[in-house]
Parts: C-alpha cells; structure tokens; sequence
C-alpha cells in the first residue's frame, strides 16, 4: 500500500515540464595535441588533455543535459578507467546525452556556455561551434550561446596551462 501511495507522488516529481542543467569542466592544455572546442578543430601549438579529445566545451553541455535529468554526469556514463572510451570523440559523447535527453521524452530549448581561455581568441570560431554542436544535438544554432572570456592572467587559465567551460541547459517535455 505505501509503495502505491509513494508511485502516485512520483509523477508529480519526475513529470516536471521544464528543467535546468549546469555542468562545468577543466582540462590542462599540452604541447603537440590538437585543440578541439566545441567540435571544431582551432589551430594552436597545444591542446587540451584527456582521455577523449579533452573538448571542455561539449563535456560541460553534456553534463549539464545529464545533470537536468537528474543522471550521473558523464566521468561515470564514460569512465576514463575504461578501455573501452580511450580516445572517444567528445561529439560521441555530446551525442549520446542529446539522446537520453529525448529517450527520457525531453528536448532542448536553449544552451548557454562561457568558454574561459587566455589563448587563443574563441570569438573567429564561435559560429562554427554553435553549428557543430547544434549538428550534433540536433537544435537549431540560434538557440546555443557561447561567450569568450579570459582570466585576466591568473591562475592555471590566466597563465594559459588550461581551458574551462561553463554550460546551462533549459530542457521542455515533449508534448508527444
Ligand atoms: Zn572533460
């Protein structure tokens, strides 16, 4: 009787219409590897370490559509411990959050992320990644927001050892 009691609640707490996802990442930047943000290849002498392509911009999209789900962020969906995600392509894992997103009967209604870099310029590159990322999930480009920033030269960012990426997500129930 109480387990029936607590599945009639549970709708009303799982069943909600809108939803709000934050995700945050860091990766170091190294010499001789091929930067990747948000999907796009940038030139520049380092790029970003990790056992995927290291791209802190789509890890931080996918957390956050991960986190408005309420779902493990994506260090446990794509353990680095495993063999089986060595290398993976960071669009693969973006990927695969877009689609819990829908098999959960959701989708996106907006994205907004700051990118803090102190090299190099994001701004060349912002129309790209928005395309890429919106390929990706398959939204429209004109709902993603993506911001430049620097450190102002402190810290590991300021002293351009690392990149870090904000994002927030805005998810709807799908009517179907
Ligand atoms: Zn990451």
């Amino acid at each position: 009787m109480k387990g029936r009691e607590l599945k009639q609640q549970i709708p009303d707490i799982i069943d909600q219409v809108i939803k709000v996802g934050l995700g945050f990442d860091l990766h170091r930047l190294r010499e001789g590897v091929p930067l990747f943000l948000g999907g796009v290849e940038i030139p520049y002498p380092k790029g970003l370490e990790g056992h995927s392509d290291g791209d802190v911009l789509l890890h931080a999209i996918a957390d956050a559509l991960l986190g408005a789900l309420s779902l493990p962020d994506i260090g446990e969906l794509f353990p680095p411990s495993g063999e089986k995600f060595r290398g993976i392509r960071s669009t693969e894992i973006l990927k695969r959050a877009g689609e819990l997103v829908r098999e959960r009967g959701y989708e996106i209604v907006g994205i907004d992320t700051v990118v803090v870099a102190e090299e190099p310029k994001i701004s060349p590159y912002k129309d790209r990644m928005k395309k890429a990322i919106g390929e990706v999930l398959g939204i429209s480009p004109q709902v993603i927001g993506i911001k430049g920033k620097t450190a102002e030269g402190t810290g590991e960012v300021g002293r351009g050892e690392a990149i870090q990426a904000y994002a927030v997500c805005v998810l709807r129930r799908r009517d179907d």
